[in-house]
């Protein structure tokens, strides 16, 4: 039996494994010592290898490259030749007819690297010519980078997971570590016990709202208005630090200015709170030596959330806590490879590395890399804005790579309406997934386990990922099958291995240049901005308070609260929120086929409900329920639970049956354009 050392594929708390293999079939899993995890996981990195060994599964592997060659027929079995050659010619067809814009193509944060996702931008910028490349990101913690860009100039976490354990204050907001990233929550659990001052601000009483020491159950939907009135008490009660704020922000008299009004008392109506408990809460943090904020997508999947995050940036920020160890701004990134994806240039508003595609400097500098006259200088569509392009008639090709927008997105019976519009859809991917099923081609790809790559963890650290078993079934890697379209649609794209890609990009992004595959071999670990091969990497930013905006000092912000969009009534009375559950991860294609996950949680969903508004409605619980948005109707099992909120109700994401995406609202933040997932009327009726 062999030990081959990897990252888990599944959250993007970065947990490194030892998968271990025998006769070309991983048998089990066990930690490794990594930086993140040392030497623990969860449910997930121990028990989420097992789809590696079959193809038969729940959701099929897919093992041979498919072609259907009319909408409604059957797919087809076809040579990798014949695969390429009908999409490159059919995506050629639509490029020369309607132009590079009229083609929307994805990056992938799953179990997929950063070399297939700086291949997969690459293709989209020099072969197509669009800047129309988005990545799933955009569904989570797009708010996060926005935001985060604007005030302190890098969107990603100022500090690392490690650290955590070793701040003396965890203002938690809108964030369920327990589901979302246990070996985060395991570093809060340290640091409680090393002495740490814990607060939560949550609608539900979460696992971690246990360990609180302050625990603030805001309503749905308040969140910026609880963030100013913190803003409120840290000025008026003087507990900011003058000096620190003179000397690196710029913005006071106006942010002071702007949450004037939000006092505890002002805000009790809108948040649900006491304006003792707010007061409290944020005393504890203003007066602790070291503070750190996390949070996740009861922050950012909100109609309002950049405003929020650049808030919660201004509150770090007015109390001192960045620029140093063990403190910070934590938007601790959903899955594996979410921050890589992003990282590689997956986004349509910036090239690989962070430089904008709106900077002529650097896009002449990547076109010259690449061998192509000019890029595309315009910002390019999202993932969320692409459906409405497509019913203007605008987008008519979609390359989803590694992503299963008909499971993932909001509103999915508009998503399905709108996808049969589209003249082409390409599926990239390992599973046959709810997106893959209404494909024209489908390029089969090896799964995370069956290749070798870099993945970036929420901390903006790069890990190594080896191969553990060969792939099943005529496959092959991502980047190899987007440089065959390329050569195919006449751009000379060919890489030997995942390394040389590697050395490219570090060849044009300052950042990464000296993230080498030897100083990332086994155990390594290396984080962003990596600028030289003797750097050992930056586990925190903002050395000596040097902000990464075009002033150098950090920007302060506060906005107007508004309510959630949608608003509940007689019909629809509940407000429905979407959360996660630790068994599964994302569109559940790969832990839906891990035995001992699927064991543990092994039917469609769930809806949690109070107890009261059970009675009210005359639910049971562990009854069948029917759950009605606006937009659609699912069957879901009750779960009572006095652990959520009177007035709102909670679904997963994952299911096939029960998907509460076909209640959710296309409504999205203005400035990042992601969903409002976390609001929107409905109502559940006993069956
Ligand atoms: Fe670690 Fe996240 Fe994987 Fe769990 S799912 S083992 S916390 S990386």
């Amino acid at each position: 039996m062999k030990k081959v050392i990897t990252v888990c594929p599944y959250c993007g708390s970065g947990c490194k494994i030892n998968l271990l293999v025998e006769n070309n079939k991983v048998v089990g899993a066990e930690a490794a010592n990594g930086v993140t995890n040392q030497g623990e996981l969860c449910l997930k990195g121990y028990y989420g290898w097992d789809f590696l060994n079959d193809t038969k599964l729940l959701t099929p592997r897919i093992t041979r490259p498919l072609v259907r060659r009319q909408r409604g027929g059957e797919f087809e079995a076809v040579s990798w030749d014949e695969a390429i050659a009908f999409a490159s010619s059919r995506l050629k067809g639509i490029k020369d007819k309607y132009g590079p814009d009229s083609i929307m193509l994805t990056g992938s944060s799953r179990g997929t690297g950063n070399e297939s996702n700086y291949v997969a931008q690459k293709f989209a910028r020099a072969v197509i010519g669009t800047n129309n490349i988005d990545c799933c990101a955009r569904v989570c913690h797009g708010p996060s980078v926005a935001g985060l860009m604007v005030t302190l100039g890098n969107g990603a976490m100022s500090n690392s997971i490690g650290e955590i354990e070793d701040t003396k204050c965890i203002l938690i907001f809108g964030y369920n570590a327990a589901d979302s990233h246990p070996i985060v929550a395991r570093r809060i659990l340290k640091a409680k016990e090393k002495g740490a001052k814990i607060i939560v601000c949550d609608p539900r009483y979460i696992e971690t709202a246990r360990l609180a020491d302050l625990f603030l159950p805001l309503k749905n939907g308040s969140n910026m208005a609880l963030v100013n009135a913190f803003a409120n008490v840290l000025i008026n009660e003087k507990l900011y630090k003058p000096d620190f704020v003179a000397d690196h922000a710029e913005g006071f008299e106006q942010y002071k200015a702007d949450v004037a009004k939000y006092t505890p008392e002002y805000v009790a109506e809108i948040t649900g709170l006491a304006p003792q408990l707010i007061r409290d809460a944020i005393r504890m943090y203003a007066a602790a030596p070291s503070a750190t904020i996390l949070w996740g997508m009861g922050v950012t999947q909100w109609g309002q959330a950049v405003d929020v995050v650049k808030g919660l940036s201004s509150l770090a920020t007015i109390t001192g806590n960045l620029g140093r160890p063990n403190v910070g701004v934590g938007p601790v990134r959903g899955q594996n490879n979410v921050q890589g994806a992003c990282d590689m240039g997956a986004l349509p508003n910036t090239l690989p590395g962070y430089y904008s595609v709106t900077d002529a400097e650097a896009r002449a500098r990547f076109a010259k890399a690449w061998g192509v006259p000019s890029l595309p200088s315009e910002i390019g569509l999202g993932i969320t804005t692409a459906p409405h392009k497509i019913a203007e008639g605008k987008v008519k090709a979609y390359y989803i790579f590694g992503e299963d927008p008909l499971q993932t997105e909001p509103d999915l019976s508009m998503m399905r309406k709108e996808f049969e519009k589209l003249e082409l859809i390409i599926v990239q991917d390992i599973f046959m997934t709810k997106t893959a099923m209404v494909a024209d081609v489908i390029l089969p790809a090896t799964s995370w386990g069956e290749h070798e790559n870099v993945f970036s963890s929420a901390d903006r650290g790069f890990q190594r990922c080896y191969k553990a078993v060969d792939a099943k079934g005529d496959v092959k890697d991502d980047w190899e099958i987007h440089s065959l379209m390329a050569q195919a649609m006449g751009y000379p794209m060919k890489y030997n291995n995942a390394q040389e890609i590697w050395d490219e990009i570090r060849s044009l992004c300052h950042l990464y240049a000296g993230a080498t595959y030897e100083k990332m071999a086994d155990l390594g670990y290396v984080q962003w901005p990596c600028p030289t091969e003797d750097h050992p990497g930056t586990p925190w930013l903002y050395e000596g308070n040097k902000f990464d905006t075009p002033s150098g000092k950090a920007l302060l912000f506060a906005a107007e609260w508004r309510p959630p969009l949608e608003k509940v009534d007689d019909e629809y009375p509940l407000g429905l929120c979407t959360v996660r559950e630790v068994g599964h991860y994302s569109c559940r294609s790969m832990t839906g086929n891990c035995s001992a996950l699927q064991t543990l949680a092994d039917e469609p969903g769930f809806v949690q409900i109070h107890p009261d508004d059970a009675k009210k409605f005359g639910v049971k619980d562990q009854s069948l329920v029917w759950v009605s948005s606006r937009r659609g109707k699912v069957i879901t099992r009750a779960n009572l639970n006095d652990r959520v909120n009177a007035g709102a109700v909670y679904m997963t994401y994952q299911w096939w049956i029960g998907a509460c995406n076909e209640l959710t609202v296309d409504h999205l933040d203005p400035i990042s354009k992601t969903p409002e997932y976390k609001y929107c009327a409905v109502k559940v009726e006993a069956i």
